[in-house]
């Protein structure tokens, strides 16, 4: 048996919106991540095998090659390709599921028909200070990832037996990933409970483990040793380390979405490094990626300087101007930085 961490009640208003409910859209975050696809097609097969056949994910934009072995990931709908076709299943939703975000603003160009939509919202998400726009809010920051809440989810409602391989290996890949396969936010014992239940639905996980990680380009591994040998910055009094990256240099080794993935856990590697930030320039903006080891909260530093947020080990931002402003402005947090224990962001994970 595992805890019970999302609420009773909260689980039985959804059960009744996923039994009721003849049409679902299931949405994630822009440029989603192993756990925004993960979870949205772990519920997608879920509700499929318990027979719902009106079932679409939606995502805002496309998302990592490595990630398109996953069963179901060629029934996605991406909203930047198919606007018109993604907005309509919005409106005709019954139930609308938000999953790994937790406010609008993460949708970006999704957010407005997802907003308006008459459909029931329900959230499942792990990020802290979630926004109130769903009728359902299971929020809870302490959870590895959306992928393990939406396991929960499921067995909750007295449906584990639904859950099949397919569904299975996407729930696994959604935990696997936003836990640096199992090296940080993976202290908690039910983590392996699952990953058990898991394994005996008929999953490989060391064959999960190779399609996400093992199926790079030749030039992204030369991006990567380029970017280590000549664009890393140690600060040793500080404790930290700074990657950047432009588009030319990037445009130079044949860059495509996901090829620098994990580029920022890399500093962490030094023993002394214990804050890594990559900051990498966009098409229209700078963005900011920031990872931590032990108690050093980067969502704060995001939010404080790069208008971002997240987890207190891994957290994101932008930045409107140029690569040197970025740095500079990385530069000058890294100096006066003090993080606020009393501050919310640091209440929970
Ligand atoms: P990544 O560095 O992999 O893009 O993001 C790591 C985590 O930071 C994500 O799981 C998400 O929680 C958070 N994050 C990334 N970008 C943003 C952002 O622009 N705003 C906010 N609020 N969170 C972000
Ligand atoms: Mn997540």
């Amino acid at each position: 048996m595992i805890t019970k961490i999302i609420h009773e009640e909260k689980i039985q208003k959804a059960k009744k919106y996923v039994e009721k409910g003849e049409s679902f859209v299931i949405v994630t975050h822009v440029t989603p991540d192993g756990d925004a696809i993960g979870s949205a097609l772990g519920l997608y097969h879920f509700l499929t095998a318990y027979g719902k056949d009106n079932v679409t994910v939606v995502v805002p934009n496309d998302f990592p090659q490595f990630y398109k072995w996953m069963p179901g990931h060629k029934e996605i709908v991406i909203h930047e390709k198919y606007p018109d076709f993604a907005e309509q299943l919005i409106r005709d939703a019954d139930v609308i599921f938000c999953l790994d975000f937790n406010e609008p603003k993460r949708i970006e160009k999704l957010a407005p028909a997802v907003v308006a939509a008459e459909g029931r919202r329900v959230m499942i998400d792990h990020h802290l200070n979630p926004a109130d726009f769903c009728r359902v809010t299971m929020s809870y920051p302490e959870m590895s990832s959306t992928s393990e809440m939406v396991f929960r989810f499921i067995c909750r409602m007295g449906m584990f037996d639904l859950i099949n391989k397919d569904c299975a290996a996407c729930i696994y890949t959604g935990m696997m990933t936003d836990t640096g396969s199992f090296t940080y936010n993976s202290n908690k014992p039910e983590i392996y409970t699952i990953i058990s239940e898991l394994i005996k639905k008929g999953i490989d996980k060391d064959l999960i483990y190779r399609k996400v990680n093992q199926v790079y380009s030749e030039s992204r591994l030369r991006m990567m040793g380029y970017v280590l040998y000549e664009k890393m910055k140690v600060y040793p009094e500080q404790h930290a380390a700074l990657i950047t990256l432009s588009l030319e240099e990037m445009n130079r080794f044949h860059y495509v979405t996901g090829d620098t993935e994990g580029f920022v856990n890399l500093p962490l590697s030094i023993e002394n490094v214990a804050f890594s930030v990559f900051i990498r320039e966009d098409k229209d903006y700078v963005k900011i990626s920031l990872r931590s080891v032990g108690d050093f909260p980067c969502n704060q530093f995001a939010s404080r300087y790069f208008n971002g947020g997240g987890h207190k080990n891994a957290s994101g931002g932008e930045f409107y101007g140029s690569l040197a402003d970025a740095v500079a402005v990385f530069e000058k947090g890294l100096e006066e930085f003090n993080p606020n224990k009393t501050e919310d962001l640091d209440k929970h994970d």
